[in-house]
């Protein structure tokens, strides 16, 4: 049913000690609620057992906690685990639990579908419903963290934002909610330990550079020629390389911290010697490293991995240029929860 009551957690830690005060009850109650909201993660007020039943009452009459759902959870036979999230209203969004060696990584959205327009990605078929709210991001954490704990025997250690939708058209929530999983109140997480994925809003990586923000910044290039990349990524009309690259050296002058291309080659389409002469400048602009990615077939063959020749040469031009290069392969592909494979498919 739709309700009208506020969601609690649209509060700041402020705003819920004046709701108190207003109330005739101390402020340090706010603090109290505050805490079983975010760092304990509480999905109903029953569930806050040092606040009185009266106050709990009070608080079920005046606003909802918006809390997920993990709607359903496949398992990879490689570790991965996606989780379909249901909001409160009814929307769907995906996530996924990335095991490795040392470290668990969640791969988290931010908007149900995406505002963007790749070619290559089955999350751009869904058309843009909403933004998600910070609450929704920082839940999807959450979930993955206990799901980390209990399958995989340790906490979550990493984060990126890399799961449905564009961060940064986002980007008040993605930061409110980057906030909180990295306040003591909230997950305490190491902002170094989270990487925001972009396609590349010049506009927005600059505002990012000047509020100075900790987290690591990842660009999905997949080609520095214009043409090209205005071929598959047909936005990039409207954010050209030379907008982006001007961004990023803002980015780096600013932050100090180095830029990770992420970068699919395709047959046929940037598989060429030129393709690869045009990334070794791009890197040039600024430092970064480049993550050569799988591709992750998404139907109808019309995109297609390039053949290992075509990646070895990337990866030796890119190495005799004393650029960083690493090849990554892609994880928990037989649940359709690869990069560039979340569309809600089951
Ligand atoms: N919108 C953000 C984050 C989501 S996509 C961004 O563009 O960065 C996360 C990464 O997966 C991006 O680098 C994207 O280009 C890549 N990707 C999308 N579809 C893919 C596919 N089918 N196979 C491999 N990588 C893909």
């Amino acid at each position: 049913m739709e309700t009208k009551k506020k969601d609690i957690r649209a509060l700041t830690k402020e705003q819920l000690r004046e709701f108190f005060v207003q109330q005739g009850d101390k402020a340090f109650r706010g603090n109290q609620v505050y805490e079983w909201l975010w760092s304990k993660s509480a999905h109903h007020f029953d569930d806050m057992t040092n606040i009185s039943k009266q106050t709990r009452d009070m608080l079920d009459a005046n606003f909802v906690i918006n809390h997920i759902e993990v709607d359903a959870m496949q398992k990879s036979s490689d570790g991965t685990i996606k989780n379909a999230v249901r909001l409160h209203d009814g929307l769907i969004v995906e996530s996924v639990l990335i095991p490795a060696k040392n470290r668990t990584t969640a791969c988290v959205s931010s908007q149900v579908g995406c505002s963007l327009d790749c070619k290559f990605c089955a999350t751009a078929r869904l058309k843009r419903m909403r933004n998600l709210n910070p609450d929704e991001i920082y839940d999807q954490v959450v979930a993955i963290d206990q799901e980390s704990r209990l399958y995989h025997d340790r906490p979550l250690s990493n984060i990126v934002f890399m799961g449905m939708g564009e961060p940064l058209m986002n980007y008040n929530n993605v930061l409110k909610a980057i906030d909180k999983i990295t306040s003591p109140e909230g997950l305490g997480m190491s902002p170094k330990r989270i990487v925001v994925s972009t396609s590349g809003v010049p506009k927005m990586i600059k505002k990012m550079a000047d509020e100075e923000v900790k987290f690591k910044l990842a660009v999905s290039l997949h080609s520095a020629i214009d043409e090209v990349r205005t071929s598959i990524m047909p936005f990039n009309a409207t954010f050209p390389l030379s907008d982006l690259r001007e961004s990023l050296q803002y980015w780096y002058a600013k932050t100090k911290n180095r830029i990770t291309y992420e970068y699919v080659v395709w047959k046929g389409i940037n598989d060429k010697r030129k393709d690869v002469d045009a990334l070794v400048e791009f890197c040039k602009f600024a430092p970064s490293k480049v993550n050569l990615i799988e591709y992750n077939p998404i139907d109808d063959g019309e995109f297609q991995q390039a053949n290992n020749e075509a990646l070895d040469m990337y990866v030796n031009v890119l190495e005799k240029n004393n650029i960083t290069v690493t090849v990554r392969r892609s994880r928990g592909k037989d649940i359709d929860a690869a990069c560039g494979q979340l569309a809600n498919k089951s």
